[in-house]
This record gives C-alpha cells, structure tokens and sequence, in this order.
C-alpha cells in the first residue's frame, strides 16, 4: 500500500520530443508503509536529463536509485512530485531477465514482436542487433549457455529492439569481472554515440560513474535525493584507471562516505 502524501503524485510520458530534457524529475517523494511506519525511498528528489545526455547517479544501497528508475519505467507510483519521461523507455536491471527458454535471437525477437515489427522481419533485424552488440553467432545460444557479460549484451540488443528513447540502467554492470565491464562500457558509449539515446545509469561505484557520465549525480542516503552534481569534462573514450579519472571519482566517494555519515 502507497499512502498519500501531500497530493498525489504524477507519472507521464509525453511523446512530444520538442523538449530539450528526455527527462525530468521535481520533488519526487516515494514512501512504503512497512507496519505502521512510513519509509521514505525518496524524498522530494528533483533532476532533469536532457536528450542524448548521459547521466549516472551513484548512492549508497537504500538511497532510492531503484525507486528512481522504477517510478521512471512506469512500474512504481510517485506518492508526491512529478515524473516525466519524453519518449519511450527502456529498462536494464543487473540481472539480464531474459527469458531462458528462449535464445539470444528469440528474446530481442519477443521485443520486436511486442513493438509490432512483422514476422517476416523480425529475425533478420534480430540478427542485425546482436551485432550491434558484438554477439554475431551466438544468435541460437539460450541464456544459461552464455556468460554474464554476453547475456548484459542481450539485455542491450533487446533494449535497443525497443527502439526506446531513454534507457535507463539499474547498475547493469556490478555482477560482471573487471575485464567483461570494461568492454561493455566500450560498448555502450559507441552505441550511445551511434544512436540519440538519452541514458540514466546508476551504480555504487564512484569510478564507473565517472567512466560514463556526461555528469554524475551523488544521492543522499535514506531517503533520496540530489545532494552533489559533477560535471565531468574529460575527454571520451575515458579510462576506468586513468588519474585524472581516479582523482574525480576520489571526491565523489568522499561525498558518498559524507553522506552515509551523516
Ligand atoms: P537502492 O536502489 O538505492 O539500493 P531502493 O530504491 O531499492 O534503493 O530502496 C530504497 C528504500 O526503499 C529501501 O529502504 C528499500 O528497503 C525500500 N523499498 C524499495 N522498494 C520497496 C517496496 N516495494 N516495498 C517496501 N519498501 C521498499
Ligand atoms: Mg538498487
């Protein structure tokens, strides 16, 4: 049960891309009742992303990230403030939630099929997006037959499937090695540069954020909202170890221990 706040919240998507922002977030308030206590997740968080930006929001665990997302795809209600998203919308957990008695081409398939793309189409468009994402020949490979990263790269190809204007990220990349997300950071910055995507990433990690992020949003913890923007100017294609990187990504995680402390 949601109770209500001051108001009830609203959650819209407008498909009138005229807008400079893909998306925009004010005085967002999520609570969940657990008994008799109110929790709130978020707490009158208010940002905007414009389009083709890519944006990456780092906190602590419980500091709403996935409430964020969430209440964007549509799948949560606000219980105060408002939600918009231009366009549609495409979501990507850190579990890839594909369907595993499908292959690699048939889950991208079920997405193109939901998008209404005829049959007659779908497999070769199928095929032609998993080489987008470097995944020609492993077409007829079921989920539990691939590794974690390969099946991220199915997450993506099916997102792209869905031809979405903004993808939003729940921290898709924390359960894979070091090796496997460094190639899908590659991987995702030149589809992001090949395409018009808008991306809201989130993750824990201070580091990765900096690698993406066009700017990095720093949350508060318990309950959430904007505590600390960083513009980050370095040049692309960025290097997780680089110095420069590291010193950035230094302040923010000293912004994160602040936060937590407090
Ligand atoms: P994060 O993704 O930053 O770790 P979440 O958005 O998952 O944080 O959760 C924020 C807070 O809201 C946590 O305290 C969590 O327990 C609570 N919460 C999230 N989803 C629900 C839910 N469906 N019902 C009750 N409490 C929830
Ligand atoms: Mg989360």
């Amino acid at each position: 049960m949601r109770p209500p706040l001051d108001g009830r919240g609203i959650v819209s998507n407008l498909l009138a891309l005229s807008d400079k922002h893909a998306l925009s977030v004010e005085r967002l308030t999520v609570a969940y009742s657990h008994g008799d206590q109110l929790l709130l997740a978020l707490d009158g968080a208010t940002l905007e992303v414009k389009r083709g930006e890519f944006v990456c929001v780092v906190g602590a665990s419980g500091s709403g990230k996935s409430t964020l997302l969430n209440v964007l795809a549509g799948l949560d209600r606000p219980s105060a403030g408002r939600a918009h998203v231009h366009g549609r919308v495409a979501l990507i957990f850190q579990e890839s939630a594909l369907l595993p008695w499908l292959t690699a081409a048939g889950n991208v398939e079920l997405a193109l099929e939901l998008r209404g793309v005829n049959a007659s189409a779908r497999q070769k468009l199928a095929y032609e997006l998993l080489n987008r994402v470097h995944l020609a020949g492993f077409e007829k490979r079921r989920p539990h037959e691939l590794s974690g990263g390969m099946k991220q790269r199915v997450a993506l190809a099916r997102a792209l499937a869905q031809d979405a204007d903004v993808l939003l990220m729940d921290e898709p990349f924390g359960a894979l090695d070091a090796i496997s997300r460094d190639l899908l950071h590659e991987e995702l910055e030149r589809i992001w540069k090949e395409s018009r995507l808008t991306i809201l990433f989130v993750t824990h990690n201070a580091r990765e954020a900096v690698r993406l992020g066009d700017r990095v949003m720093v949350f508060t913890s318990r309950p959430g909202r904007v505590a600390h923007e960083v513009q980050v100017d370095l040049s692309r294609p960025r290097s997780l170890d680089s110095p420069e990187l590291a010193v950035i990504a230094g302040r923010i995680t000293d912004r994160l221990k602040h936060e937590m402390a407090v």
